[in-house]
């Protein structure tokens, strides 16, 4: 198979969530089928694709099978073994390539990377062991975070540390080992670029957008982020500078931080598409999850304008859930649900959006209102 893709091949997705669930359905208004390998019986994006191989991701007959049967193989999933990655791109191509992956996978290849780039990160150094977290926080100052370097999400696997007192304990509690210890960054707000690249080294990126997260999961995204012109345009050069270096060919979320001096500092980034990117499948002629099936299809990248500014919730839990049939009921709120049976708590369930005219995103308590559901 040749690039660009033809219509009817077929993309096969790594990952059985609601990020492959968009992703697909964006696939199947380009004329494309997916197929999904994930763990999951009946899972979110399997739910709408072509096809799907139920199997673990380190099961070698399991990829070998499910590589015959695509054309292309992108991710939506990110703790995928290296040994799986590289099967799978021996047998096809896999984009973004398993090099970007593995970045992104261990938080300190991806500090190392990043700072190696030109991105300013929180300070760091790798924790391996107690007495180097006592070293760490001598050099780094407190507060300071303790994470994992592998498995990390939705704020699992790290700890503030604000006394010695706490190290023993966070060190033991902390699992995989080996740990990479963060200054605090005390953030005036949180911001995110997503960004596409094209094999032939073409970019697109959406708006900078703000995030706010609740209990370390997403909360409230807004588009555009409530920040300065040169801060906006310093988190797109980031985005930019951060996927060149990577050679990208797929989508890029980049996580910054903005902290009281204005400047910008990446927490992380991941080469999928991205909960804070959810706004673009209502706020944009192309989402983030067309942008994504385009950049690893090898079709043109249509321009990333916004034509409204947009608020997006995110449905949590069982409280996410419960709110549905006011959604439904609520003028103006457009809603997403993903599939899924149950509602664990901590578990996206769906999201919901609102959209302004074009430079006529509200104040804080017009977001507040914005969001309020008709109750039932
Ligand atoms: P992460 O798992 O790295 O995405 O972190 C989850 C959330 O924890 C971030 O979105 C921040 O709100 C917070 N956080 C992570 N790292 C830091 C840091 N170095 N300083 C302050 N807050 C942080």
């Amino acid at each position: 198979m040749t690039f660009p893709l033809p219509p009817n091949a077929t993309i096969g997705l790594v990952g059985g969530g609601q990020l492959g669930r968009m992703s697909a359905l964006a696939a199947a208004r380009l004329g494309y089928r997916c197929h999904i390998l994930t763990r999951e019986v009946d899972s979110p994006a399997a739910q709408v694709a072509h096809a799907v191989t139920i199997s673990d991701y380190a099961e070698p007959g399991s990829l070998r099978a499910f590589a015959a049967a695509v054309d292309v193989i992108s991710f939506e999933f990110e703790n995928v073994s290296a040994e799986g990655l590289d099967l799978l791109a021996s047998l096809k191509p896999v984009r973004p390539a398993p090099s970007v992956l593995r970045i992104s996978q261990d938080r300190v290849a991806e500090k190392s990377f990043l700072n190696g780039a030109g991105a300013a990160t929180a300070p760091w150094l790798p924790v391996g062991s107690l007495e180097e977290l006592h070293a760490a926080a001598a050099a780094l100052g407190l507060p300071a975070v303790l994470k994992t370097t592998r498995l990390g999400y939705d704020g699992k696997g790290q700890r503030t540390l604000r006394d010695p007192a706490e190290f023993a304990d966070a060190f033991a509690a902390l699992e995989p080992k080996p740990l990479i210890l963060e200054g605090f960054v005390d953030f005036a707000c949180e911001i995110s670029v997503v960004i596409a690249r094209g094999a032939d080294g073409a970019m697109s990126a959406f708006d900078t957008v703000e995030n706010r997260h609740r209990a370390h999961i997403l909360d409230v995204t807004l588009a555009p982020a409530r920040i300065s012109e040169e801060v906006a345009a310093a988190a797109q050069a980031i985005a930019r500078r951060v996927a060149q270096a990577l050679d990208l060919v797929g989508l890029l979320a980049v996580e910054m931080f903005v902290d009281a001096a204005g400047r910008v500092l990446v927490n992380e980034i991941a080469p999928r598409p991205h909960n804070s990117g959810h706004w673009t499948i209502d706020a944009c002629p192309a989402s983030q999850f067309e942008l994504h099936i385009r950049s690893i299809a090898g079709l043109p990248l249509p321009p990333t304008v916004r034509h409204s500014d947009a608020v997006m919730r995110n449905l949590v839990g069982p409280e996410g859930i419960a709110l549905w049939p006011g959604i439904l009921a609520t003028p103006g709120l457009i809603p997403h649900l993903y599939g899924k049976t149950e509602a664990r708590p901590g578990r996206k369930m769906g999201h919901v959006t609102r959209l302004f005219p074009k430079g006529a995103l509200p104040g804080e308590f017009g977001v507040q209102a914005a969001l309020e559901v008709t109750k039932q």
